[in-house]
C-alpha cells in the first residue's frame, strides 16, 4: 500500500480552501514529494508529515504553480542542513527552469551544504526498492517534458521482473505473491476500490460511490480482467497445473 497525502490540488493561483499542487507519498521509510507549488512548507506543516526524508522531488512539468513552492523549501533544507542531499527528478525543460531559481535566486550562485542532484527524466524506470517500483511515463501538456508517475508494488513489479528473465520464457509465474493466487494484482485492485468505498461512506452521500467498488469488481472478474487472462493460458499445460493448486483471486496462504 501507498499513502498519497494531498498538499494542494489548486491550479495557477491558490484559493483560501486550496493550496499550489503538491503530494507526498510514502511507502514505509519512503518518502517521494510530487510537485511543489507557492506554499507547499506550511502544506507539509499543516499536514504533520514534517520535512524529514522528504529528499526525493518528482516534478511533472516545469509550470509555476507545479514548482515555486520548491524556493522556499530547498532553502529551508539548505539552511537547517536536514540531509546531505536531495534529490530533484524531472523533465529538461522543468528542471532548467528550477535550476534558475535555485541557483539564480535562492542560493544566488552559492554553493549548498546540501548536495542538490538533478536527474533529467526520461520514460521508464526511475526507482527501484525490494518491494515497490516508480516509474515515469511521458504526459501531453502546454510545455514540454511532462512526465506521470506510476508506483507499483510487489505483485506487479515481480511478474515484470519474473519476465524479464530469458530463462523464464515459457513458464508460468507461480513465486511471491503468485504462490497464493493467480490473480494477486486484480486482488489488490479490487480490495484498495473497496477499501475507498468504506473510508467514503464517512462522508454524505458518501453510499453512491459503492458504483466505483462494483463496477471494478464485475469488470475483473467478469469482463476484460481475469477472464481474459485465463482464456489466454486455456490450453497451456503449465498454467493449469498451476491453476489446479493455485486460488483464482482470493489468496489462500500456503506454508511451502
Ligand atoms: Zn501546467
Amino acid at each position: 500500500m501507498f499513502d498519497i497525502v494531498f498538499l494542494g490540488t489548486g491550479a495557477s493561483a491558490p484559493s483560501v480552501q486550496r493550496g499550489l499542487t503538491s503530494q507526498v507519498v510514502l511507502r514505509g521509510e519512503h518518502r517521494f514529494l510530487i510537485d511543489a507549488g507557492e506554499g507547499t512548507q506550511r502544506q507539509i506543516l499543516k499536514s504533520g508529515l514534517g520535512f524529514k526524508r522528504l529528499d526525493r522531488i518528482l516534478v511533472t512539468h516545469g509550470h509555476l504553480d507545479h514548482i515555486l513552492g520548491l524556493g522556499g523549501l530547498i532553502s529551508t533544507f539548505v539552511r537547517w542542513e536536514m540531509m546531505d542531499k536531495i534529490l530533484i527528478a524531472g523533465g529538461k525543460s522543468a528542471l532548467d527552469r528550477i535550476r534558475e531559481l535555485l541557483f539564480g535566486v535562492v542560493l544566488k550562485g552559492k554553493y549548498p551544504p546540501v548536495e542538490i542532484i538533478f536527474q533529467d527524466l526520461e520514460s521508464g524506470l526511475i526507482f527501484e526498492e525490494n518491494d515497490f517500483t516508480v516509474t515515469a511515463f511521458p504526459v501531453f501538456h502546454r510545455t514540454p517534458d511532462c512526465f506521470g508517475f506510476v508506483f507499483e508494488v510487489l505483485s506487479d513489479w515481480q511478474l515484470s521482473k519474473f519476465k524479464k528473465d530469458p530463462k523464464n520464457k515459457g513458464k508460468i509465474m507461480d513465486k511471491g505473491l503468485w504462490k497464493w493466487s493467480r490473480h494477486p494484482n486484480y486482488f489488490g485492485e479490487i480490495t484498495m476500490w473497496w477499501g475507498i468505498f468504506i473510508i467514503s461512506l464517512s462522508e454524505p452521500y458518501g453510499f453512491y460511490s459503492l458504483i466505483s467498488p462494483l463496477l471494478i469488481t464485475n469488470l475483473i472478474v467478469f469482463y476484460s480482467g481475469i477472464p481474459l487472462l485465463e482464456k489466454r493460458y486455456k490450453n497451456n499445460k503449465n498454467y493449469q497445473k498451476y491453476a489446479k493448486k493455485t486460488p483464482v483471486l482470493v489468496p489462500k496462504f500456503t506454508r511451502n
